[in-house]
């Protein structure tokens, strides 16, 4: 099976992101208990740094699954070519130069202008799902079209109608006007005979809200385990945890300074361990001096500037640290644990970009 031989790849790996198949697939069966809807997981961005591939062949054997979401058609192509069968939403719309990929590979668009309604209608694209802005102000049909809009869809197959919460984490009166204004042209849509197999509005934050008229949810930070607001109550469990290597261990003298431009001088005389993990493994240089990891389920503080490749952390009182011994960027560590949130926080940014800033050379490994 693919799991014994990628643990044994892994050997040769420096840095590599431990994906749990089993947490991945209880995230999504917890929510799915909690709003008894069909779930679209959302798989964009090579599903938020965790590998689109490989979630999606997890995911798409699951029954109440129906849709995985991307942002572009170059992502569905991916997708596709490598074998995966479930329905694709391509949540970024569709542009000219893309219809053919449309076709080729099976992939819906999410129809926000009637530039692209037209698009869809030259090319007989057979399904779309369309939508509608209710306050995002990215893409959408604004309301007051709705009705020139109905018109101009009669022969398509509208599959689903969307809206989308720009605030849900923070703005609960924003976001439950968005369910009163979405519900009312969701019924102007009822009205003239349209009645879409999927109504969908909530993304993760939104599932804290009642949206009974809806029978889909787009969620993708909360399958991946992160919480995307303080009140989010559904018991999720990171997805992803980040490792690494020591590759050296060294003394420095008291005076010395520690990686590019000396941003770290030893107060004493102190031992460093070089960390295979730098800003070219998606570690952020906003963490030189000020971020930690995890060794020997101990915190470690980063000491100097993050590098393109290494980074190094104060092993001064902590024994026996050699060569080939694990680091934790993020993730359990025997008693602690560092989260994406954690080091979001400490970046003044959302757990969303910590996730989807891993890069390439971190290798992906199902466990
Ligand atoms: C990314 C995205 C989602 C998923 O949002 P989460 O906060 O990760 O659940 C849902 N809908 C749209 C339109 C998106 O772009």
């Amino acid at each position: 099976m693919m799991l014994t031989e990628e643990k044994i790849y892994l050997k040769g790996f420096r840095s590599w992101a431990e994906i749990s198949r089993e947490r991945l697939i209880k995230n999504v069966k917890t929510i799915h208990n909690h709003v008894n809807k069909h779930i679209f997981a959302v798989v964009k961005a090579d599903a938020y740094g965790h590998g689109a591939l490989k979630v999606s062949e997890i995911l798409q054997d699951i029954p109440y699954v129906k849709y995985l979401c991307v942002a572009t058609a170059e992502e569905g192509k991916e997708l596709r070519e490598k074998g995966i069968n479930k329905d694709i939403l391509v949540l970024g719309g569709i542009l000219k130069d893309e219809v053919k990929c449309f076709k080729d590979y099976r992939l819906v668009p999410v129809v926000s202008d009637f530039e692209q309604l037209k698009i869809v209608r030259e090319n007989d694209i057979p399904k779309i799902h369309i939508k509608i802005d209710t306050g995002m102000h990215r893409l959408g049909f604004l309301p007051e079209e709705v009705e020139d809009l109905i018109q101009k869809i009669s022969g398509l197959k509208i599959e689903g109608v969307m809206s989308h919460f720009p605030s849900a984490d923070t703005d609960p009166d924003l976001t439950n006007k968005q369910i009163k204004d979405f519900e009312k042209i969701v019924k102007i849509f009822r009205s003239y005979g349209v009645d879409p197999d999927y109504i969908h509005l909530q993304n993760s934050a939104g599932l804290m809200y009642e949206c009974s008229y809806c029978n889909a949810v787009r969620i993708g930070i909360s399958i991946y385990g992160e919480k995307p607001s303080d009140s989010f109550n559904i018991p999720v469990k990171t997805v992803m945890s980040v490792k690494s290597k020591i590759i050296t261990v060294k003394k420095i003298k008291k005076g010395q300074t520690i990686s590019y431009g000396g941003r770290f001088k030893a107060d004493r005389d102190m031992k460093i361990g070089v960390v295979a993990f730098g800003y070219a493994d998606g570690l952020s240089r906003e963490l030189s001096n000020r971020g930690y990891f995890l060794i020997n389920d101990r915190k470690v503080q980063i000491v100097g500037t993050i590098t393109m490749d290494m980074t190094m952390v104060d092993l001064t009182d902590i024994e026996g640290v050699k060569p080939m011994d694990t680091v934790t960027i993020v993730g359990k560590d025997n008693k602690n644990e560092i989260y994406f949130d954690d080091i979001a926080k400490m970046c003044n940014t959302i757990p969303y970009e910590i996730m989807c800033r891993i890069s390439k050379r971190v290798r992906r490994v199902v466990v």
